[in-house]
C-alpha cells in the first residue's frame, strides 16, 4: 500500500530527518518543512551523549529504545558518512559518574540489563583522565559510551535527504495548522498555502503541542531550556566523557569540550543568561580545573521536547486518521533517533516493529 503514499513531516531536527530518511525508499513522496533551517533547534543545540545522562533513572520505554539506538549508532554513521562525505563523527570515549548517590542502583541496573558499567578506583580513574578535579572519591564507569557530534549528524542527514529523489526539503515553511476532510487530516497549512499528503506526521519537538492544540488536543510536551558552554583544548585533552551533580564534560575529537547544561522552565525564550555561564563555568572547573585558564568559546541554548517521563509519542494520533506523532523525546532525543524512528516506519508502514510499540502509543496519552 505504502509505495503510493504521500508523506509530510513537520518539523526537521534529528527526528523529522531521519523520519524522513527512513521511509523515503517506502513511500511515494516525502516533503520535510522546516520553520527555519533544519537542524537548528535542540537536535544542534544537544550534547550528543548516546546514553540517557543517568540511564537506570528510566523506564524500560526509555531503556528499550536507548539500547537499539546504541548498537545502531556506528552502522548509522558509516552509512551517512559514505553517502555524504560528511562524518557524524560517533567517538566512542567512555563515560565516568563521580560521586553517584545512586551507586547500588546503577549497579544493579546495569547486571540487570547486562550493560558492562562497573566501579573503578578513583586512583584508576585519575591516571585514565589525569586533567580531572581533586574533589572526587568514587566513580563507576561504561566503557562503550560514544557521543555523537550532532550539528554534524543533522548535517550529513539534511545532505543525504536532499540526495533522494521523493524527498522535498522546504526551509522557512512554517506550518501554522492542519487541514482536515471529516475525521481525516489531509495536510497542513503551510505560508503559502496547504501541501497535501495521506500521512502528516508531526516531529517538531517542543513546538509539537502548540500545534496540535490547532485540533483541540492537548499533547503533554512542553519546552525545557537548556544552556551549554563549549571550549577548544588539545584534541587529547580530555580522553573520556565525565560527569559529577548533573553536569558533564564530552570531548569531541578535534578537543572541543561542552559542558552542560542546565534545566530551565521558562516558555519558548532560549536567550543565554550570565548565570547560566557562570554556573556551567563553575561546574567545568570543579570537573576539570585547567579549564579556568582556557577561554569559553562558545555559550548557546535549546529548548528540549519535554515529556511526562521523557517518555517520546511514537504512532498515530486516536480519531484523526492520517495524523501521526513521533516528538517528546525530552532530554535524550539524539540517542532515541535511530529506533525511534525505526519503529515510527514500522508503525507507519504496518511491518513487524523492532520494538514493542506500546508504551509509545499516542492513544491513552494525550
Ligand atoms: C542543552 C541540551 C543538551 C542535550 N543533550 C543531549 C544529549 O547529550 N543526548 C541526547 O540524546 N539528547 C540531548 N538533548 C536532547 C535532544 O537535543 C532533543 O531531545 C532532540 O534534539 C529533539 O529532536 P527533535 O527533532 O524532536 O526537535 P528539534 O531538534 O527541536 O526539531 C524540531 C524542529 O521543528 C521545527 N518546527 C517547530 N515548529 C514548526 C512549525 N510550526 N512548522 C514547521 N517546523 C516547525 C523547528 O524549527 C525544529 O527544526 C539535549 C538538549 C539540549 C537543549
Amino acid at each position: 500500500m505504502a509505495k503510493q503514499q504521500q508523506v509530510v513531516i513537520v518539523g526537521g531536527g534529528v527526528i523529522g530527518l531521519l523520519t524522513a530518511f527512513n521511509l523515503a525508499p517506502h513511500v511515494q513522496s516525502v516533503t520535510l518543512l522546516d520553520r527555519s533551517h533544519v537542524g537548528q533547534e535542540s537536535s544542534w543545540a544537544g550534547g550528543g551523549i548516546v546514553s540517557p545522562l543517568y540511564p537506570w533513572r528510566y523506564s524500560p520505554a526509555v531503556t528499550a529504545l536507548a539500547h537499539w539506538s546504541q548498537d545502531f549508532y556506528p552502522q548509522l554513521a558509516q552509512r551517512l558518512f559514505a553517502a555524504t562525505g560528511i562524518d557524524p563523527e560517533v567517538h566512542t570515549t567512555g563515560l565516568y559518574w563521580l560521586d553517584l548517590e545512586d551507586e547500588a542502583q546503577a549497579l544493579a541496573w546495569a547486571r540487570r540489563e547486562n550493560r558492562p558499567l562497573s566501579p573503578v578506583d578513583v586512583c584508576a580513574v585519575r591516571d585514565a583522565v589525569p586533567v580531572l578535579g581533586k574533589g572526587f572519591s568514587r566513580a563507576i564507569y561504561m566503557a562503550n559510551v560514544a557521543n555523537v557530534r550532532n550539528p554534524r549528524l543533522v548535517k550529513s542527514l539534511k545532505a543525504a535527504l536532499l540526495a533522494l529523489p521523493n524527498v522535498t526539503v522546504h526551509e522557512q515553511c512554517e506550518v501554522s495548522g492542519f487541514i482536515r476532510e471529516g475525521e481525516r487530516v489531509v495536510g497542513v497549512q503551510g505560508p503559502d498555502g496547504p501541501i497535501h499528503g495521506d500521512h502528516v506526521v508531526l516531529t517538531a519537538g517542543a513546538w509539537s503541542g502548540e500545534l496540535l492544540k490547532t485540533l483541540g488536543l492537548t499533547l503533554p510536551v512542553e519546552p525545557v531550556k537548556g544552556q551549554m558552554i563549549l571550549y577548544k583544548c588539545a584534541s587529547d585533552f580530555l580522553p573520556s566523557m565525565v560527569l559529577a551533580k548533573g553536569r558533564y564534560a564530552i570531548p569531541r575529537r578535534d578537543g572541543h569540550i561542552l559542558i552542560g547544561s542546565t534545566l530551565e522552565h521558562e516558555g519558548y525564550d532560549k536567550t543565554p543568561t550570565e548565570n547560566a555561564l557562570e554556573s556551567l563555568k563553575a561546574s567545568a572547573v570543579e570537573l576539570i580545573p585547567e579549564l579556568a585558564q582556557a577561554q569559553v568559546v562558545g555559550h548557546w541554548a535549546g529548548l528540549r521536547p519535554g515529556s511526562p517521563e521523557g517518555i517520546p509519542y511514537i504512532g498515530a494520533v486516536p480519531g484523526v486518521d492520517g495524523l501521526w506523532l513521533n516528538c517528546g523525546h525530552y532530554r535524550n532525543g539524539l540517542v532515541l533517533a535511530p529506533a525511534s524512528c525505526q519503529l515510527f516506519a514500522d508503525v507507519l508502514l504496518a511491518r513487524t516493529p523492532v520494538i514493542d510499540p506500546a508504551p509509545y502509543a499516542p492513544a491513552g496519552r494525550i
